[in-house]
């Protein structure tokens, strides 16, 4: 009985996520390859068991010490900038939260690295990633603020909480061509891109979000 509540409960997680899906492209999302990343990832297993019905509703929901899982649209749209048809390559994440981007952006990215401040979050995330055996993503419990120099240069940042200005670590360890996309500011937010070129970085900005904020240090 119970083995047949859990395929049933499966199956209407997986029609759930192919309606979220659907949804995405009404609402713009373009790339398939971001689409089908999405496809493939069981938001309900990152979220408390209470919230599972949500989890595929357009909306961001709470995770654990005051962070939240971003919303599905703006998952789908940040990595949809940042990849633009191209390669991403090796990425960086700052703020794993419970690991969820980081399994969508396992799909599309060569290696992910994903770095967390929270010790508690990043354990979460660490055993809700497990199980998805995810061979090309690593987490780490570090201040994403100063990036990750171990594993620089990175072809893309993205960074899931929002900053008053664009750490300047961030922007020394994108590789040549790369692409950091991160929110910026404080009541208003902004996605900003920044590219790094020969001579310098070309700075746009983007759609206005609501992001949970960056902070410095760990714990
Ligand atoms: N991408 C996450 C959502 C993250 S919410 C997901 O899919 O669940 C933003 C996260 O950024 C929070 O977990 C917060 O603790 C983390 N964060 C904030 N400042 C940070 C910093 N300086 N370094 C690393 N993580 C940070």
């Amino acid at each position: 009985m119970r083995n047949l509540a859990g395929e049933t409960g499966s199956l209407r997680a997986d029609h759930a996520r192919q309606r979220m899906v659907e949804r995405l492209r009404g609402y713009g999302i373009r790339d398939e390859g971001v689409l089908a990343a999405l496809g493939r990832v069981p938001r309900h297993r990152f979220v408390d068991e209470a919230l599972a019905s949500r989890a595929y509703d357009e909306t961001a929901l709470p995770i654990a010490r005051q962070q939240t899982i971003s919303q599905p649209f703006v998952v789908a749209r940040m990595i949809e900038l940042l990849r633009a048809g191209r390669e991403m390559g090796k990425t960086l994440e700052i703020g794993a939260g419970c690991g969820y981007q980081a399994a969508v952006l396992s799909h599309v990215c060569k290696e992910v690295y994903s770095v967390e401040r929270i010790r508690q979050l990043l354990d979460r995330a660490k055993e809700n990633l497990r199980e998805l055996r995810l061979p090309n993503v690593r987490l780490k419990h570090a201040d994403g603020t100063l990036g990750l120099l171990e594993a620089a240069p990175f072809d893309t940042i993205i960074v899931a909480a929002a900053a008053a200005t664009v750490p300047p670590e961030l922007k020394q360890q994108l590789a040549l061509g790369g692409r950091l996309l991160i929110p910026l500011g404080g009541g208003e937010q902004w996605l900003v891109m920044v590219e790094r070129h020969g001579g310098g970085f070309r700075e746009t900005r983007l759609d206005a979000v609501r992001f949970v904020p960056m902070l410095s240090g760990t714990e």
